[in-house]
């Protein structure tokens, strides 16, 4: 299988190579030329394997310069027991909202408590193993721009992984406290975090920068290494998504919840695309899907773009307390639109130019006809997030958190306004801990809050009696070592000093 950009359809890779580059060198996306397609017949032969099993099945139809010895290390390697916490890294919760089946996919069971693990745990061992195909013996250099949890998930899954280095940006004033803290104890001798004066698409575009600078990438060159990314602009990042959709939905069949070929919605939080897009490309491959509930909080850009067409960034930025979702350039949608448009490189390219000079484009009538024959937008505010979190404590004893319960409140916003009770999934996306000071908030009747986040952990626990996830307990006696903020222009100057490059 090979893969071409989004704004080229003449740059064609092999897999590993869009793995070990991250982004193509005309700033496009890499995308398969053509989907495996799953059958029912493929789907059934799936109901008896692990998640796992399904894993190894998915890598290698997409992974075709991988033998299946690497693919199957790779995977072994991810999703252990130790590092998930059970033999199924991706549980279901069955849950009721509003007196409709809810069928929560908690993805949040690895080592950082939020989504991203299911990628960046094994992104490392996908990459090292791309790398020494394409690039003999150069180092990679992983720049990510964080909203939060990317950042510690890749800390986690390349600290002291050989022949890589790894710089994370986050926005100062972006991120929650337990996030900031997660990162700046990191440990790991090929590390490095630093806070940046701006917010999340600052640093991203601070990060895209530095990526596309010939003069830094030259410099690199000559001291053998070579930058990749572990943001979900990386195929790396959103192939190991699609699995769980696959899994989920063995497990609903196996569960006796649904009957294989029956169809099911899907609920994403979203901030920067990947998650739900993951789930378009499973559907595409045949697994049957209904609705994509794309849901976001108030900085709604995705919502309005599924309404009208039009995707304009001119807005205000609100800092919510679902942070991981204040985006508001959506990269991956990208990847969405070249598929919609019939893989029409030039129109793709033309509509990513117009949103970096204008901050804004507009689709074409049919592009935005297909949307809406399968995609579903959604928003709600802070208030209406932590209304969820607490309906949802009080009524199933469920404790969810904010990025979550935002997919909650948008599922529920769609079932009253079409009527549409198709069994659904909604997409888990981090641990109620992660976000301590909402969630407390949201279902503690006292207005008194402790002062530490570790206290705020601690008095959840006491009221909910459910279990703190083992990262995040053991983080409180942790040693800060990062403490930098930087401007974003000084942004290249770090990371050639981090890098000892002049
Ligand atoms: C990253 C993240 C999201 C958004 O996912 P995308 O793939 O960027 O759309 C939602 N919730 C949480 C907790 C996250 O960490």
């Amino acid at each position: 299988m090979l893969y071409n950009s989004t704004e080229n359809k003449n740059e064609v890779v092999s897999a590993s190579q869009a793995i070990a580059q991250g982004i193509s060198k005309d700033g496009g996306l890499f995308v398969p030329q053509e989907l495996p397609k799953y059958d029912l017949e493929t789907l059934k032969s799936l109901l008896a394997l692990d998640y796992k099993g399904i894993a190894k099945k998915v890598f290698g139809d997409f992974l075709s310069d991988f033998t299946a010895e690497e693919i199957d290390e790779c995977v072994e390697k991810a999703y252990t027991v130790e590092k998930f916490g059970g033999e199924n890294p991706a549980p279901i919760a069955y849950k009721k909202y509003n007196g409709n089946d809810v069928n929560i996919l908690e993805l949040w069971h690895g080592p950082t408590c939020a989504f991203k693990d299911m990628a960046l745990q094994i992104l490392p061992h996908l990459l090292t193993k791309s790398l020494k195909k394409t690039n003999d013996g150069k180092d990679a250099v992983i720049l990510v721009a964080t909203s939060g949890d990317t950042g510690k998930a890749a800390l986690e899954g390349f600290k002291d992984v050989d022949h890589t280095k790894i710089i994370v940006f986050y926005p100062v004033d972006g991120v929650s406290p337990m996030q900031k803290h997660q990162m700046n104890t990191q440990e790991g001798s090929n590390v490095k975090v630093c806070a940046i004066e701006g917010n999340f698409d600052d640093a991203q575009t601070g990060v895209k920068k530095i990526f596309t600078t010939s003069e830094i990438v030259e410099k690199l060159e000559s001291n053998n290494m070579m930058f990749s990314s572990a943001n979900s602009i990386n195929w790396g990042r959103l192939l190991p998504q699609i699995v769980y959709y696959i899994a989920s939905y063995c497990e609903l069949v196996n569960a006796g919840k649904i009957n294989l070929g029956d169809k099911i919605n899907v609920v994403v939080p979203t901030g920067n695309f990947g998650n739900i897009l993951a789930s378009y490309y499973a559907c595409c491959m045949g697994l049957p899907i209904n609705k994509f509930i794309c849901a976001s909080n108030s900085n709604n850009v995705l919502t309005d773009f599924i309404k009208t067409g039009v995707y304009d960034k001119n807005r205000k930025f609100y800092t919510t307390i679902s942070p991981s979702m204040d985006i508001l350039v959506s990269s991956n949608l990208e990847r969405l639109l070249y598929k919609l448009s019939g893989d029409n490189d030039v129109t793709t390219k033309e509509w990513m130019t117009a949103l970096k000079t204008d901050g804004k484009y507009e689709v074409t009538p049919e592009v935005k006809a297909a949307i809406n024959s399968v995609f579903y937008g959604g928003y709600c505010d802070d208030k209406q997030t932590q209304a969820t979190i607490s309906e949802m404590y009080k009524e199933q004893s469920y404790l969810c958190d904010t990025h979550t319960a935002v997919a909650i409140n948008v599922y529920g916003q769609y079932v009253s306004e079409t009527g549409d009770n198709t069994p659904t999934v909604i997409a888990s996306t981090a641990s109620p801990y992660k976000f301590s000071k909402s969630v407390l908030t949201a279902v503690n009747d006292s207005e008194q809050l402790p002062d530490s986040e570790f206290d705020m952990v601690d008095l959840l626990n006491d009221i909910t009696g459910v279990d703190i996830p083992a990262p995040l307990a053991s983080l409180k006696d942790k040693k800060v070592k990062f403490t930098d903020t930087v401007k974003v222009d000084e942004m290249p100057e770090y990371v050639l000093s981090a890098l000892g490059v002049d």
